[in-house]
């Protein structure tokens, strides 16, 4: 058995900016990937003012700036109403296609520690014992290690092993989205259109391209682009420039919560321990800034072999998921499809709070502050 001073679990966006972290101080740090490569895939673009310090802090931040782009305003429309623009010049959030972000922090780490990233390493059983804990790996030799994290995603088997329970959010919402060139002339906005059958948003990405996304009434399983594009079209009464052959991906927008982020010496982080929905695009980032948190509080477990302040951790990161988890479940709502009177409510309110004195207060929502 190897033994390591931290074993990360996962070898997604937030396992490896954690480990890039702990290896910039000359920890022994290894993370165990099921994994045989790198996974492709549509899912995170928006990388958020706190997130993006988290990267500057594992020394990722400048090939991450220079490789996205900036979205500076965030356009909130209706049919035939301009419901106003929250500005976030100052702190802009930044696009750029999460596997582009991994593969920077896998290119990071590789430089720190070149032997800490294992593929293939499916971990299949946790037990702690005398000062360390023991993870059980599928057709390879135990790892032991002084803590560990478990950074294993929505669907990781970590938190099970460790019996602790989660806890969903009510309200799931079924969406659908494609990528195509961007014929919006705004390269450095998002445009929110609100709509009574459901939200259709639409992000700018690097190389003048754009992400459409729509709420859907049911599950997008099987939806090609040219239904999604007649879907889009239908509420904006003009079809985005999706091509028939662009790849749609399906997701339901859920939220879960961990019952604690921490047992013992093994602490969750990202996704294992916080499920948030992907409106609003604020997963990543938070786990981001859990991985923030956990490099002082692993630092100080190492140096004390107490574990204080991984429970410490464990009560602040929760309190600001589900802080997170509130906004999201704000935005899901805008987005629902709603009758007459409710959609015409809900202008109002939208309205009001893309207007100054409030948009200050949205403008802070959709970055990320407080979190
Ligand atoms: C459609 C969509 C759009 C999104 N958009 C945004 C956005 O714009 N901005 C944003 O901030 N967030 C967004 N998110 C959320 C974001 O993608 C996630 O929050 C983020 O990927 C979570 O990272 P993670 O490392 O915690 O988990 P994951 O990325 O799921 O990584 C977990 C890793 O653990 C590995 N693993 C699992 N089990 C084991 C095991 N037993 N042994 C070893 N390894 C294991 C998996 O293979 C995986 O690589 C979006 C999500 C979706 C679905």
């Amino acid at each position: 058995m190897s033994g390591h001073d931290v074993a990360i679990v996962g070898g997604g966006s937030a396992g490896l900016l954690l480990g890039c972290l702990l290896a910039q101080r000359a920890l022994d740090v290894v993370v165990l990937e099921r994994r045989a490569a790198p996974a492709g895939g549509s899912r995170a673009i928006g990388i958020h003012p706190p997130g993006l310090r988290a990267l500057d802090r594992a020394g990722v931040g400048g090939r991450v700036r220079d490789e996205s782009i900036a979205i500076r305003e965030g356009l909130a429309l209706a049919p035939g109403i301009d419901l106003g623009t929250v500005r976030f010049d100052r702190s802009p959030i930044r696009a750029l296609p999460q596997h582009r972000t991994e593969a920077m922090l896998r290119e990071r780490l590789a430089a720190l520690a070149p032997d800490a990233l294992r593929l293939g390493a499916e971990v299949v059983g946790a037990s702690e014992a005398g000062g360390a804990v023991a993870l059980a790996v599928a057709e390879g030799a135990a790892v032991e290690a002084r803590c560990v994290v478990a950074a294993d995603g929505v669907h990781g088997p970590m938190r099970g092993m460790l019996g602790i329970g989660s806890t969903a959010v009510p309200g799931e919402a079924h969406h659908a989205m494609a990528d195509g060139p961007d014929a919006t002339g705004r390269a450095d906005a998002a445009m929110l259109h609100l709509h009574p059958e459901g939200i259709v948003e639409s992000f700018p990405l690097p190389g003048g391209a754009r992400r459409w996304v729509a709420r859907l009434e049911g599950p997008g399983a099987g939806m090609d682009a040219q239904a999604l594009r007649a879907t889009i079209a239908a509420r904006l009464g003009a079809a985005p420039p999706l091509a028939d052959d662009a790849p749609v991906s399906a997701f339901v927008a859920r939220q879960r919560l961990a019952d604690r982020f921490a047992c013992g010496r093994v602490a969750l982080m990202g996704d294992a321990a916080h499920e948030v929905s992907p409106i609003g695009g604020q997963g990543m980032s938070l786990g981001w800034l859990d991985a923030l948190a956990l490099e002082a509080a692993i630092a100080e477990v190492l140096a004390t072999g107490r574990t204080a302040p991984l429970a410490a951790y464990a009560r602040a990161r929760r309190a600001s998921a589900r802080r997170a988890m509130r906004r999201a479940s704000w935005n899901m709502a805008m987005g629902a499809p709603a009758s007459e009177a409710r959609f015409a409510a809900r202008i109002a309110v939208v309205r009001a709070l893309a207007a100054p004195p409030a948009r200050r207060l949205l403008a802070a929502s959709f970055t990320m502050r407080g979190l």
